[in-house]
């Protein structure tokens, strides 16, 4: 039985600076490779969003750009953050209703995260045999899914 976990972001010590310059570099690509405008304002809010592995609300965002003394209002970060979700760049945690940076955004897939519920950390990972599970449950339940996210609460490594 393999067990494909893909990309699980390491939210212990590391060198973080790395991971956003590193989301940075895939979105450039994902929207080049897609005929996308990665705008000031879009690689922005991507920035914002990747500042830490905690997801982060949209007022949050709008804050943070208030701070920068970047002019934003409400509608410019929904817009923002939608093209991000669109373009896979950016997951929304319904549970939380934030968001969290792709871990892996050239490869399409059905979220599955893993939640702390002390430091607000989340990991990603992207396991196909859950999704393809899911999806075989649905079809012979004769239901169809729009979107499929899978969000796990609990206690990461570091807080446990
Ligand atoms: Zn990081
Ligand atoms: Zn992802
Ligand atoms: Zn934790």
């Amino acid at each position: 039985m393999s067990n494909k976990k893909i990309n699980i972001v390491t939210t212990g010590e590391h060198d973080h600076a790395g991971c956003i310059e590193d989301a940075i570099l895939k979105a450039e690509l994902v929207c080049k490779n897609n005929n996308l405008r990665f705008t000031k304002i879009r690689k922005k809010v991507l920035q914002l969003i990747w500042s830490s592995h905690k997801p982060i609300g949209a007022y949050e965002i709008l804050d943070s750009l208030r701070a920068e003394e970047i002019k934003a209002e409400p509608p410019t970060v929904y817009r923002a953050l939608s093209f991000l979700i669109d373009a896979c760049l950016v997951h929304r945690l319904d549970s939380l209703n934030s968001f969290v940076g792709c871990v892996d955004p050239e490869n399409t897939h059905q979220g599955q995260f893993f939640i702390c519920q002390d430091c607000n950390n989340v990991s990603e990972f992207n396991d196909h045999e859950i999704s393809d599970l899911v999806e075989s449950k649905m079809k012979s339940n004769g239901f169809s899914a729009t979107h499929q996210t899978l969000e796990v609460m609990g206690h990461c490594n570091n807080c446990k």
